[in-house]
């Protein structure tokens, strides 16, 4: 097949609408509305970043989306990107809708007093951000004006800043091969408009190049394409059909806890400035989420699929036991549907392969009878009978058997 044709029939547009996963209105351009598969598969993201994040010792938080514009003034945002931010109004004071989650996560830290001992403070959210975009180039999930960036900010003392940055990489690692996906790393330097003194850029610069050569990572250096307050690493992950996207960031900081006067008290009772490291993996939940549509083809592996089994009766008498075994599946954590309509089995089965919904079962008298299931892989068509408790262990295997992989 060729690109142009692959490129087409993953769409992710065009898929979104035919599995039921998202719709974009003109009542809010670049600003998708999630249909219940759409939530679904979200989910299973937002799920299986927060079960890892915790495990990798960061604690969630959630900050406002709309702070008032003094605090936006202060961290540079002002200066720097206003012309990409919403703002409002509130008792005749200024708000800014937020672009980014960084000055929400400054404010938590600062809530108290720090010691030396509490970092690294590893703080995750998951932070809903606007951004103005135009409206010519908005696209279903891929360019849009609200999304949820995957952030975490971390707080370390300098003594930290490699084993720090070998941990973020670690976990990037760890998430993309849990797609199945290779990516590229590119080193972004001192921009023209940037924060701060150069001693410190290239300060920052030699502590993420070398945790990347400590690494043994190919890298390629984007001289000048820093973000204005720090160098940072950006990732793009390669998909099945060989187009590069990117996803992830980690960008090193030293001028917001400065401008923030953010501290900690060290064991000489002195206090001291902590560095910021600012980092994303997936980027957007939106975009990843378009980019796993397209990379998978919107046929994804079971631990992803917003419906894993679709239960098929062949007729009324039937539909009793479908939701019984509808009900254990569920028990043990699987998403489950059961089409109940009064129609052929034939095309039950021929509309749920069109869902791409990974597993089937077809009940019937026989079935019934044996207190069996036929199960049927969407993928190879091929049909196992077997009972209920074998399936369960079946698909608790293929849930968390090994990464994923995209045809
Ligand atoms: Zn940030």
């Amino acid at each position: 097949m060729s690109i142009q044709s692959e490129v087409e029939k993953r769409n992710h547009r065009k898929l979104g609408q035919e599995l039921e996963l998202f719709v974009s209105m003109e009542e809010a351009p670049g600003m998708p509305f999630y249909l219940p598969k759409g939530m679904l598969l979200r989910n299973e993201l937002e799920d299986f970043w927060k079960r890892e994040h915790r495990k990798a010792g960061y604690q969630e938080i959630r900050t406002p989306i709309m702070m008032k514009q003094e605090l936006w003034e202060k961290s540079g945002h002002w200066n720097h990107y206003h012309e990409n931010m919403y703002f409002s109004e509130v008792d005749d004071q200024k708000y800014a809708i937020k672009p980014m989650s960084c000055p929400g996560a400054v404010l938590i830290y600062k809530n108290k007093r720090r010691s030396y001992r509490e970092l690294p403070l590893r703080y995750g959210e998951l932070g809903l951000v606007h951004r103005h975009e135009l409206s010519g180039s908005l696209s279903g999930l891929l360019r849009v004006r609200s999304f949820t960036q995957d952030d975490a900010h971390l707080f370390v003392r300098e003594d930290q800043i490699r084993s720090e940055l070998h941990k973020v990489l670690d976990l990037i690692d760890l998430f993309y091969s849990k797609f199945g996906f290779d990516y590229k790393v590119e080193l972004s330097t001192r921009p023209e408009d940037f924060m701060g003194s150069v001693a410190l850029w290239d300060k920052a610069e030699g502590d993420l190049e070398g945790v990347l050569k400590e690494r043994g990572v190919n890298y390629h250096v984007n001289k000048g394409d820093g973000a204005f307050y720090g160098p940072k690493i950006d990732f793009h992950i390669l998909d099945v059909i060989g187009r590069s996207w990117q996803c992830g960031t980690v960008q090193l900081d030293f001028q917001m806890p400065k401008k923030f006067e953010c501290e900690y008290i060290n064991e000489d009772n002195e206090a001291v400035r902590p560095i910021m490291i600012h980092r994303a993996i997936y980027g957007s939940i939106e975009r990843f989420m378009a980019i796993i549509i397209e990379h998978f083809g919107g046929d994804f592996p079971l631990w992803l699929a917003p419906h894993q089994v679709k239960i098929l009766p062949i007729s009324d008498a039937h539909f009793q036991y479908a939701q019984g075994v509808k009900s254990q599946l569920e028990r043990e954590g699987f998403r489950v549907e059961v089409d109940d309509r009064v129609e052929k089995v034939g095309l039950k089965i021929r509309e749920a392969e069109m869902q791409k919904v990974p597993y089937m079962m077809v009940i019937g008298d026989k079935e019934i009878k044996g207190e069996v299931i036929s199960l049927r892989k969407r993928k190879g068509g091929n049909v196992s009978i077997l009972r209920i408790k074998e399936v369960i262990l079946k698909l608790q295997e293929e849930v968390n058997g090994l990464n994923s992989k995209a045809n």
